[in-house]
């Protein structure tokens, strides 16, 4: 095991890339079970999913497409606050089988989001598949089709995912000390 230091923070290894690997290749065979002949639209929310996005689509075999959509956010006129915007969606995605590619799912709130968005543009079907799940913290009804890892509540970075847009290229998971 061993410490990084982020900035202020420090975080020791969690979980190790031949593991996440094994993970992320375990998510593409139920893919490719499940979306032979759809040629589905990965659909890639950036920036935290694009490691697991790449390794994702090149343990796929069936023919896949990808995009990348990017979440901006602005303040709502409700007391919810927060609300995030999809930018950036060019494809038509009417009647295509969708899988969006999320690094983590913590609240649902963000997927939930983009469910309701791109649902109006009449896909064929919608997928979420993420990398990384907290279940103890999912406080939106969401059905998540594919896992690659479920974790405790505690802050992670690597393997794509920042801590203060630092941490995105460490190869493994680290957490936080
Ligand atoms: P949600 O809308 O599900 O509450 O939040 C999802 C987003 O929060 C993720 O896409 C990610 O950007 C961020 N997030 C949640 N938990 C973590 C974490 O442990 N580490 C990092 N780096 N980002 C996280
Ligand atoms: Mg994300």
């Amino acid at each position: 095991m061993s410490i990084i230091k982020i900035k202020d923070k420090s975080f020791k290894t969690f979980i190790p890339e031949t593991e996440i690997l094994q993970h992320v290749k375990a998510v593409a065979d139920k893919i490719n079970r499940d979306l032979k002949g759809e040629n589905p639209l990965l659909l890639a929310v950036l920036n935290g999913s694009f490691v697991f996005a790449a390794d994702l689509m090149r343990s796929i075999t069936i023919p896949c497409e990808i995009s990348f959509v990017k979440l901006a956010s602005y303040q709502g006129t409700t007391s919810t606050g927060e609300i995030k915007e999809v930018i950036g969606l060019n494809e038509d995605i009417s009647g295509r089988t969708v899988v969006i590619v999320e690094d983590i799912v913590d609240t649902g709130a963000t997927m939930k989001r983009m469910l309701d968005t791109l649902g109006t543009r009449n896909p064929k079907a919608l997928h979420i598949c993420t990398l990384l799940l907290k279940p103890e913290k999912l406080t939106v009804d969401l059905d998540i089709k594919y896992v690659a890892i479920e974790i405790p509540n505690d802050f992670i970075v690597g393997y794509g995912l920042d801590y203060d847009q630092q941490g995105r290229n460490l190869r493994d998971i680290y957490t936080l000390v």
